[in-house]
Order: C-alpha cells, then structure tokens, then sequence
C-alpha cells in the first residue's frame, strides 16, 4: 500500500537504509497491528526513536534473495528446487513423487534418490553398494567386501553416494585403478600380482570384472571402455566416436532417441509417436490424460498453465500477471487471490478472516478452533500456549 519501495533504500553494500533517519534497517517479522501476524517487513533499527518500516519485497514481489512471499524465486522454485507445484527439476515432488508417472519412479523407473523399484542405480549398485549378484563394485560379496569390511579406513563413499545428480561424479568414484597393496598376496579388490582373483581364480572377479575393472568385452561397471566409449561409441557424457557430437551416424543419441526425440521404435521419451499417439493408450492421452506436450483436454498442464504459460486466472509460472506484469492482477488480487493487504476478493485473509476480524467460517472474532486473527484463544493464548505479552516479547522484534 504505502510502504516506500525496498528497492529504493538499498545502498552498495546490500543494506536497506531508513529513509526517515539513515540508519541501518532490520528484518522483522510484525506479530499484529496493521499487517497480520508473520508479515515481513523493514524496521528502523533506531526504534523505538524511528518506527519507520519498509516493504520487505521489491515492487517485483522479490526479498533479497530473490524469493517472493510464497518462497518462490524468479524461476518459480523455491529454496529447495521445487516449482509452484512442489516439483523439483527431475521432476519429483519433495515426498519423492514424480509428475509425470505420480509415483516414487520416473518414467525411466528411478526414484527421487536414483534407485530402481528393486533398489537398484543406474549402474546396478543397490544403496549398499552391491548389485543384484549381491556383489559389490570388486566382485567381493557381502563377507568379503571391503565396503562394509574395511579396516584402513578407506572406504569408498559409493555407498553415500545415491543422488542420481550426481551420476558424473558417482562415475568418476568408480575408479580401478590398481593399489598395488598386497596382503596375503593379493590386493584389496582380491587381485594376485598376476592379475588372478583369489575367489575365481581366473582374472576376473565374481562380477566379470579384471583386475583394471573391465570386463571380457573391455567395458567397465559403466559400460564404457577404456577409451571411454559405450558400446555404441557413446562417451560417458554422450559424445559418439564416430561423428564427435551427441548422436551417432544413424541419428541416434546415448539414450537411443533422435533429434527430434524419437526412438527407434518412434516413441518420445514419455511415449508418444510423432502423431501424438501414446503407445499404450493408442490415444491422444497418456495413462494421466495428458497430451504428448503435457497438457489436459482443457489445454492446462499438471501445473495449471496453458501453452501460453499462463493459469486460469492469466497468471504466469513467476506469480506475474499477464495484464499488470506484476503480482497483482488489474483487480489487485495475487496469483493466490489475495490483494496486497492479505485479503481475498470476498475479504478475507489466509486464516479466514475479514478487516473487521470475523471469521468467515464462524461469524465470530474466533476461527473453529477457537482462535482470533491473532492466533489467540480467548484466555489470550497461542497455540503453542504463549499468552500475548510472551509471544509480542518473541516475535516482534525477531531478527532472523
Ligand atoms: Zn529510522
């Protein structure tokens, strides 16, 4: 409303500066009065002689680290990753679900942590490090294995490593090349000097892999070989042989799909064809009723906007709106429906009630639960059981 513009009152060094006397100004997080309890704002931190307050979000809606009031940053993810929905770039929900398939897998059946259905990796390593042989990365099993048997205190950190993310540098952990330290004759992944392994007695371990980490056909617990190439010439980063780009003379990139993103088969990765037909369904809809680019029958994706980027009620994925180009519509209400002042289009707040304090629920000063706008009950205490002078003396100067 009348608050001076945040942007207005930062100097060089980031601070926010009070326009009324210059001094420094702090975070604070208002427990009553004209903004309701848990509204951000700048106070002067020469108070109580300048009670001037500043509008803790820029005229575009940001804080300072470039989150708006609904903890959203210019990219529409929050702090953790995760867009308006709640899903982060891979796609999954911070419960673990995935957009698309609504499970604990995506639709190439790994978990939010990198683990197929039986618990298994990309590379077939279960979170133990063992892969469905119940072998680990040296072919040594459970009794054997240095990963849960190591005493020198060397262990590898394959076993913590389960963010799919990380892939690459998952990869470059696994790495064979020989130490050379022989106990009893043989090195700690089970190695002689010749190359024999004491459990096979040949130069491959229990997993198929020598002493160097390959395996009869050269390639190594990735799959790619010593000059770093996968059987279809494809470096780890996707990079063919043959023609030094990310797809091979046929047209095909590492993960078997086209430029245009078709298979062999031509399915897209969410399998559709180039008509938009799924390949189960046979129809224009997926198993979810989304179309081949994501949307509904009503043009709307999982996440409410239109092939325009823009919800129901005209908003865009940043909380703009496509008339105003802020975060208010031309009726001053917000992307949640709230106006400036925290108020529904019916005149009511997030805890449900109106300027006057009613509830809209109850028609009283008091919520269902007994509490006024506050969060008090009518003995005058929270919900946490802090009577008002307790709570003011906690929250109205927290600094945070
Ligand atoms: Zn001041």
């Amino acid at each position: 409303m009348g608050l001076p513009l945040l942007s207005k009152y930062l100097n060089s060094d980031g601070e926010v500066i009070c326009p009324s006397c210059g001094s420094v100004m702090v975070a604070r997080i208002a427990s009553s009065g004209t903004y309701y309890s848990g509204t951000k704002f700048w106070g002067c931190s020469n108070y109580p002689d300048c009670r001037t307050i500043v509008n803790y979000y820029d005229e575009n809606g940001y804080d300072f680290s470039g989150y708006n009031k609904r903890g959203l940053n210019s990219e529409g993810l929050d702090s953790e990753g995760c867009n308006l929905s709640g899903y982060d770039r891979r796609g999954f929900s911070k419960e673990g679900i995935h957009f698309q398939t609504r499970s604990k897998y995506n639709p190439q059946g790994y978990d939010k942590e990198g683990f197929d259905r039986q618990g298994y990796n990309y590379f077939g390593y279960n979170s133990s490090g063992f892969n469905r042989e119940g072998l680990d990365r040296w072919g040594n099993s459970k009794e054997t294995s240095l990963i849960t048997s190591d005493t020198d205190g060397t262990r590898n950190n394959i076993t913590s490593d389960s963010d799919s993310n990380n892939r690459g540098e998952l990869e470059s952990n696994i790495s064979y090349e020989p130490k050379f330290k022989y106990h009893d004759g043989y090195d700690d992944k089970g190695f002689s000097k010749k190359g024999y392994h004491k459990l096979t007695g040949t130069k491959y371990n229990r997993a198929g892999f020598n002493r160097d980490g390959y395996n009869k056909n050269g390639y190594d617990v990735t799959g790619h070989n010593k000059k770093g190439f996968d059987k279809n010439g494809f470096t780890e980063r996707g990079i063919n042989v043959n023609t030094l780009t990310a797809y091979d003379p046929h047209g095909y990139d590492k993960l078997g799909f086209d430029k245009q993103g078709f298979d062999k088969q031509g399915y897209d990765l969410n399998n559709f064809s180039r008509e938009g037909v799924h390949k189960e369904t046979k129809t224009k809809f997926d198993n979810f009723g989304y179309d081949k680019y994501g949307y509904k029958e009503d043009g709307y994706d999982k996440m409410g906007f239109n092939r325009k980027g823009l919800n129901k009620k005209g908003f865009n994925k940043k909380g703009l709106h496509n008339i105003t180009k802020r975060i208010y519509d031309p009726e001053g209400y917000d992307i949640e429906g709230y106006d400036i002042n925290g108020f529904d289009i019916e005149g009511y707040n997030k805890l449900g009630f109106n300027s006057k304090g009613y509830h809209k629920a109850t028609h009283t000063k008091y919520d269902p639960d007994g509490y006024d706008n506050e969060g008090f009950n009518i003995d005058g205490h929270d919900r946490d059981g802090r009577n008002r002078e307790r709570r003011e003396e906690i929250d109205n100067w927290r600094d945070w």
